[in-house]
């Protein structure tokens, strides 16, 4: 099987961008491995380099062991599914389905039990003799699948599979391909611009930024830990609080507040700094320690409520609540992170450490 190794790793287009650039990373066989980024920052790119489609303009990358940078994309046993799934318009399902086999000249009898097995388990079956065009775009979704799992590649390479299906096909598709990338123990690159995706489906995530991987991490590692604010405001169905504050006698002032932190005791006063609270671990009560700041917004998000907060200066907290736990608009409350949920970020955007405990401004 094959584990993908990329060693110092650019990719420059003729016109000077340098849409991936010099990465090192090592994704392990059968990995499920999510490339996750703000649009126009590399990822399609990069998915490219691993298949060969776009030459490296330096550095390596190995598939199983085996330098292929010079090795052509026919040769590298990786399949890549398209965004916009790339299915021949003229040919039946279970054409586009065999075509790998076609291409490497395999009988006829062999392209279509290998057509008829993949469809089958990807719930095609009975779909083999249409063609694309008249097929739902999950259904295509699969198709596309199925013919890169008909190439019998060692890698998957999936570039936003399921951007272009509506929410709630997008969750199944979510599910199956998970549980067929367990099944088939496939070393898979995903690239998605959906956080939720990201954290649902990989064993890391990889936060891309201007061709550079800002952090690296398992889900739980970048959703509790964000390493920079960059990261910080990508991850999360709700933004994380990113409060702008200033270190006082070895703890942080911010919106009326003052938290105690480690990471603020070394810093000089007067130093600025930003502190990152997710919303799902700020807790209301009318009194107690922590932010202090008026009810302005309820938004209702289902199961639970996003609650924003006025503080006296302007600054606006979002906290989450159970929707039995929703208080009226205008009510005063305190909002006190959970503890070692409280995230200290440097003025420039870089982590300086975490903690919970908190004291009275
Ligand atoms: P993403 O998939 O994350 O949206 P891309 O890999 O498509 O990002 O693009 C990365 C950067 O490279 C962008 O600045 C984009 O404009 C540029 N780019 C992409 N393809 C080309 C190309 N063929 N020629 C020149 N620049 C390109
Ligand atoms: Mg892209």
């Amino acid at each position: 099987m094959a584990g993908i190794e990329l060693g110092g790793l650019s990719t420059v287009y003729p016109n000077g961008v340098r849409a991936v650039d010099a990465l090192d990373v090592s994704i392990s066989d059968g990995e499920f491995f999510a490339l996750l980024g703000p649009s126009g920052c590399g990822k399609t790119t990069l998915l490219r380099t691993i298949a060969g489609l776009e030459p490296a303009s330096s550095g390596t990358v190995e598939i199983g062991g085996r330098d292929v940078t010079r090795v052509e994309p026919g040769r590298r046993r990786v399949a890549m599914v398209f965004q916009d799934y790339a299915l021949f318009p003229h040919m039946t399902v279970a054409q586009n389905i065999a075509y790998p086999l076609r291409v490497r000249r395999e009988p006829r009898s062999r392209q279509r039990s290998v057509a008829e097995e993949t469809s089958a388990s990807l719930g095609l079956a009975g779909l083999l003799e249409r063609r694309p065009g008249q097929l739902s775009g999950g259904q295509q979704q699969r198709v596309a699948l199925a013919r890169a799992i008909a190439m019998e590649a060692d890698v998957l390479l999936l570039d936003e599979p399921l951007s272009n299906l509506d929410a709630r096909l997008r969750l199944e598709a979510r599910t199956f391909l998970k549980r067929l990338q367990r099944d088939l123990g496939l070393t898979t690159v995903f690239v998605t611009h959906d956080q939720a995706e990201a954290l649902a489906l990989a064993d890391r995530i990889a936060v891309m930024d201007s061709g550079r991987i800002r952090q690296l991490g398992s889900p739980k590692e970048v959703f509790q830990r964000p390493n920079s604010t960059f990261v910080a405001n990508f991850i999360g169905s709700t933004p994380m609080n990113l409060l702008d504050g200033v270190v006082r006698a070895g703890a942080v002032e911010v919106a009326g507040a003052r938290l105690a932190t480690p990471a603020a005791a070394g810093l000089p006063d007067g130093t600025p700094v930003v502190a990152g609270i997710r919303p799902e671990y700020l807790s209301l009560s009318p009194n107690g320690d922590g932010i202090p700041g008026a009810v302005s917004i309820v938004e209702n998000l289902g199961i639970s409520s996003l609650v924003t907060l006025e503080c006296a200066d302007g600054t606006l907290v979002g906290a989450t609540v159970l929707e039995h736990d929703e208080p009226e608009i205008g009510s005063k409350l305190i909002a006190a992170p959970h503890p070692g949920r409280f995230l200290l970020y440097g003025a420039d955007g870089l982590l300086l450490g975490a903690t919970g405990a908190l004291s009275q401004a």
